[in-house]
């Protein structure tokens, strides 16, 4: 679900995953509500063998979804099929490590490689405004990183020392001379937040980096 709520954008998908879950047919669209005629965006669903059909907003569709996935009882096929369905990489059940059975996923993260575009430290906003782990904090102690610091304030992640205020460009970006790309000056120390990224291929492509070709 936290996938969902990340990117509300996904109405296909809601739609598919609804469907799955609960049979009928489920599609994305919109009505118009009385009384002054406002269009809102939402889910139309139709359950199997009826022909009516019925339209959830999306406040409404959120709790029908997150209801459909508790009285649901999912076995390993249904996980990995949905799974292959939201991240859209492949995923299988077989044994692990220690001969449990489990599932795997082919996560594709070997493909992943950076190309120094600058994309995720200037356009995403949260990637210059957030919070710090705890352990960064405790690391830029330790390593006596009083300038990395000195942009923290209440564990916020970047507050400009000189106004107070959030930064409108990370202050550790910079960008390689001659070329179009850039690179982090606290690179071997920055946030675990920038260091995480990108937690999978689908968050690298619905976010824009380019890692994935
Ligand atoms: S957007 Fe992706 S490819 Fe570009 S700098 Fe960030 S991680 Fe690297
Ligand atoms: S700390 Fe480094 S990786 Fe993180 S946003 Fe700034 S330049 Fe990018």
């Amino acid at each position: 679900m936290d996938d969902f709520r990340s990117d509300p954008k996904q109405y296909d998908l809601f739609a598919k995953v609804y469907s799955f879950l609960v049979g009928g047919k489920a599609v994305p669209g919109e009505e118009k509500c009385p009384p002054m005629g406002i269009r809102y965006g939402g889910i139309w669903y139709r359950p199997e063998n009826l022909k009516e059909r019925r339209f959830y907003n999306w406040h409404e569709f959120d709790d029908l979804l997150t209801q459909a996935f508790s009285l649901r009882s999912l076995s390993g096929e249904d996980i990995v099929k949905l799974y292959k369905m939201v991240f859209g990489v492949n995923a299988f059940i077989g044994n692990g490590p220690e001969e449990k059975v489990g599932i795997w996923v082919e996560t594709e993260m070997e493909r992943f490689k950076c190309i120094q575009c600058g994309h995720c430290c200037l356009n995403l906003y949260d990637s210059y405004c957030t919070t710090a782990h705890e352990e960064d904090l405790i690391r830029w102690k330790e390593e006596g990183r009083w300038d990395i610091l000195g942009y923290i304030d209440g564990g916020d992640l970047w507050i400009s020392p000189k106004t107070g205020e959030d930064v409108t460009r990370c202050p550790w970006l910079r960008k390689l001379p001659r070329t179009e790309k850039y690179s982090c000056r606290i690179h071997d120390t920055k946030p675990r937040h920038c260091k995480d990224y990108p937690k999978s291929k689908k968050h690298a492509l619905r976010t824009g980096c380019k890692g994935f070709g």
